[in-house]
């Protein structure tokens, strides 16, 4: 029997109407990439957004058309997201920090039809415009004094929405049509584009704003450390249109120094980034002496993309007395997949045991099911203990790719393979022990890389740590460890060794560690082990 509710769609354009409506006044603080500070409001942004749309419709732009954006985390780049997806078309953040060539086949497979960025990106646009076929028009998000000539024919963005009036009613259509498209990094293959729907946003919104979720209220003043182009900006804009919490967007800025000064003067009680961010906040605030740290309100920061070390989940408690809440996702996973809450039975729990369990990559979630299987894809324990290939799926997964590249992902259950290595407890944590393809097969068994560098980077003198597997001629793979020390600290290879060999199994100590400058990685801050690999082919272990 048909229900008889009303079947309103779930559409992006209310959300901007409820912020407007109930939180007109508060407040979008953005830091320009002219260098001022905009401070605009839900009122201004939703008259902005329609103005934009309204100026969008008259280029040309029609339903499921997409509009690309170059860009850091601003005012503007906010008004995109609300006006672009409002009209049906579909917004594709493109990620700056890709190599050009990468940048120039995203744009091309998404087949864009209006190109928005930022000004900072200007010499980019200027030497990737010939081969951006698809173009019809650039617009630099800027006003008509800050025009750079560098890009090229390009319109500015104030004078684009200053030409129309904000007098829109947004269209109503399926919730199901498509609303943002962001691509996968690529760490194999070509970057793949994961197409988000109208409705799926709203979903995960609403589990960004619950209690078990990430908590996002009116209460809350955002620092939004994650980049617009990371995967949504992992929801954020959208849920907190939805329940009216303050953003304060960083700009171009993303350094400690830049994000401390913004968190202590926007009373930032919440905040979310991935690792390397959070590594760079907590040196500034180490290394700059006489820091006032009662500034700084930060209640909840959400970690995730890679996995938070568990050094910095415990500076942040106590240095600043903020909960990590650390999360795992995915561009596939819209990316909210499990969230690090602790239950009620852990409250108690000395905190040293509660950052144990901080530490996880969080806990299920209502929306996504999780299930780990073995090689053949049977379903294993979820007893904490025996890991497995990691899979979900839920009305905010992934059904396949843009222009169906990389084939059917789904098994015939439904089920989207991660590519991650988990274990997963009673209580639904999850631990993840690898990325399939790090993995270390030493001797028949598995030896977690990620395990081994969470372990090395509690040492106080590594800044960073990443484990490779390469060949042995006995064990199939072993490790080694490789190594960034801080600043002014000497340890010895030896010492780093016996402090690992208090912390895991005796089998799984790297079998040789290699001090270096620098190492690789991707554009959202990830390790790319698939270079690390490479580029030590030749390295033999002494064994
Ligand atoms: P992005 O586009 O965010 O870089 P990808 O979809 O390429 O995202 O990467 C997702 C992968 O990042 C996951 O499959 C997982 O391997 C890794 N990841 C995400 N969150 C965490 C986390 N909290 N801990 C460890 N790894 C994580």
């Amino acid at each position: 029997m048909r229900a008889l509710m009303q079947e309103r769609q779930l559409l992006i354009s209310s959300l901007i109407e409820h912020a407007a409506t109930y939180h007109p006044d508060t407040e979008i603080v953005s830091r320009t990439c002219e260098g001022t500070t905009v401070r605009s409001s839900y009122r201004e942004i939703r008259s902005r957004a329609k103005q934009l749309a309204k100026a969008l419709v008259a280029m040309g732009v029609k339903p499921g058309d997409r509009v690309g954006t170059l860009a850091w985390n601003t005012h503007r780049h906010m008004e995109l997201y609300f006006a672009v997806s409002g009209i049906g078309a579909v917004l594709h953040t493109v990620n700056p920090r890709l190599f050009p060539e990468q940048i120039e086949y995203i744009v091309n497979h998404a087949e864009d039809k209006v190109l928005f960025f930022d000004i900072t990106f200007a010499g980019l646009i200027g030497k990737l415009r010939p081969h951006l076929g698809t173009v019809e028009r650039f617009v630099a998000m800027t006003d008509s004094a800050h025009l750079p000539a560098e890009a090229g024919d390009c319109a500015a963005y104030e004078d684009v929405i200053g030409a129309q009036d904000d007098q829109l009613d947004w269209p109503q259509f399926p919730e199901t049509e498509a609303s943002s498209l962001c691509y996968t990094s690529g760490t194999t293959g070509n970057p793949k584009g994961v197409l988000y729907s109208h409705r799926s946003t709203l979903l995960h919104s609403f589990t960004a704003c619950s209690t078990d979720g990430l908590k996002l209220s009116s209460r809350d003043s955002v620092l939004l450390a994650v980049p617009l182009f990371h995967v949504n900006a992992w929801g954020i804009p959208y849920a907190s249109a939805m329940c009216g919490a303050k953003v304060v967007l960083p700009g171009p800025w993303l350094d400690g120094k830049s994000l401390f000064e913004l968190a202590a003067e926007e009373n930032c009680n919440f905040s979310l980034g991935v690792p390397t961010v959070w590594l760079g906040f907590l040196k500034y605030i180490e290394e700059t002496p006489g820091l006032d740290l009662s500034r700084i309100k930060l209640e909840r920061v959400v970690i995730g993309g890679s996995a938070a070390p568990r050094a910095i989940i415990e500076k942040l408690h106590h240095l600043l007395g903020a909960e990590t809440l650390h999360a795992w996702g995915m561009s596939e996973t819209s990316p909210l997949g499990t969230i690090g809450n602790l239950l009620p039975k852990h409250r108690d729990l000395p905190i040293e045991e509660q950052i144990t369990i901080r530490a996880k990559q969080g806990r299920a979630i209502y929306g996504v099911e999780l299930r780990i299987t073995n090689e053949d894809g049977q379903p294993l324990a979820h007893d904490g203990e025996t890991s497995g290939d990691l899979k979900v799926r839920g009305p905010w997964v992934t059904a396949g790719y843009f222009k169906g590249e990389g084939g059917e992902v789904l098994d015939e259950d439904g089920w989207f393979a991660t590519g991650d290595v988990a274990c997963i407890d009673r209580e639904g944590y999850i631990r993840l022990t690898d990325r399939s393809k790090d993995v270390i097969k030493s001797g028949g068994e598995w030896i977690s890389s990620i395990d081994l560098e969470n372990a090395a980077v509690a040492h106080p003198a590594v800044q960073e740590a990443a484990v490779i597997g390469l060949p042995h001629p006995k064990w199939q793979e072993r490790p080694l460890l490789l190594v960034i020390r801080k600043p002014q600290a000497e340890p010895e290879k030896q010492e780093i060794l016996d402090f690992l060999s208090d912390r895991v199994a005796k089998w799984w100590l790297p079998d040789d560690v290699v001090f270096v400058d620098e190492l690789p990685h991707t554009a959202t801050g990830k390790l790319q082990k698939n270079k690390l690999r490479e580029q030590f082919r030749d390295f033999t272990f002494n064994t």
